[in-house]
């Protein structure tokens, strides 16, 4: 039978989504000029027409009645318009009758240009929970890797969804300001997280797609990148500073050295634990093996 949804790959999807129904509004990134990054640098970034996508939705209602959760990719598809979002939300309620939650990525940006009513009327249409690369609450390393993004703009436009009732899952990327930076991104990130009390929080770790020399020169030449120890130690520094009160926290996905997984704050200093024992005691602390090597 011919599936009625075509893709345009590559395409991502956090891993929680991975059960979800996945559609795709918008095609890359509306950004895309992170240092760190090359998820969607292959695509031109353009909004897909909507009839066409509830097209889409309407033939997927009729072989599928059972889907609960939807997922809107690429990039960030909280870049809709206000128009435009209404109407793909409408539709996926009236396909899916057991629906009960929208997500998508967003910039704090595409958050912030929309108002108070639209982003409570897009809540009660059904987006329930918008996914947000931080990547650190240092305004230094924010420019530094071009995130078009700063600190205060990170936490404002998170905040600002939060009080129309949407939740967030926040990352931070471990290593993002090589050795140099280290203790500010860490603890500038705390600051930042802990202004907005994500529902959910995760760290992954900096990766290297266009190279270390492309990353380097970000950097003017000055990046020195963490080795295993100093993400640990990061990590710790982290970790410390946070002051949340109900957040799920995973550092779980396949770039982590360490995984951990627990509520922070409830259950900070046990993490805080395993993260020395990491750091004292590397092969007995549930490092990845094929990490056990760069220490
Ligand atoms: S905003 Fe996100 S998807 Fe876009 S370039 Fe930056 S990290 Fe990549």
């Amino acid at each position: 039978m011919h599936y009625p949804i075509s893709y345009e790959e590559p395409m991502f999807r956090p891993p929680s989504e991975a059960r979800s129904l996945i559609l795709q509004p918008a095609i890359g990134c509306s950004w895309n000029r992170c240092a760190f990054c090359e998820m969607y640098t292959g695509k031109k970034f353009r909004i897909r027409d909507l009839a066409e996508m509830k097209e889409e939705i309407r033939g997927v209602g009729e072989i599928q009645t059972d889907i609960r959760k939807v997922f809107l990719a690429d990039g960030n598809a909280m870049v809709l318009q206000v128009d435009y979002l209404m109407e793909l939300l409408g539709a996926l309620e009236k396909a899916f009758p057991k629906l009960n939650r929208v997500s998508a990525y967003a910039l704090p940006g595409d958050l912030f240009v929309k108002t108070d009513d639209e982003l409570k009327m897009i809540h009660e249409a059904g987006l329930k929970l918008i996914y947000v690369g931080i990547e650190s609450g240092d305004d230094e390393v924010l420019k530094l890797i071009n995130k078009g993004e700063t600190a205060a703009s990170s936490v404002e436009g998170i905040l600002k969804a939060k009080k129309a009732g949407i939740k967030s899952s926040v990352m931070i990327l471990s290593g993002l300001g090589g050795k140099r930076y280290s203790r500010q991104h860490a603890e500038n990130s705390a600051t930042v997280v802990n202004a907005i009390q994500p529902e959910y929080l995760s760290t992954l770790v900096l990766s290297y797609p266009h190279g270390m020399e492309h990353y380097k020169k970000r950097f003017k030449g000055d990046f020195e990148p963490c080795d295993i120890p100093d993400l640990l130690r990061e990590l710790k520094i982290f970790i410390g500073a946070t002051e949340l009160d109900q957040t799920v926290f995973r550092s779980d996905h396949a770039s982590n050295y360490l995984i951990l997984k627990g509520n922070l704050g409830r259950e900070k200093e046990r993490m805080l634990q395993e993260i020395d024992a990491a750091l004292e005691n590397p092969g007995m602390a549930g490092l990845r093996p094929e990490w056990l090597r760069g220490l």
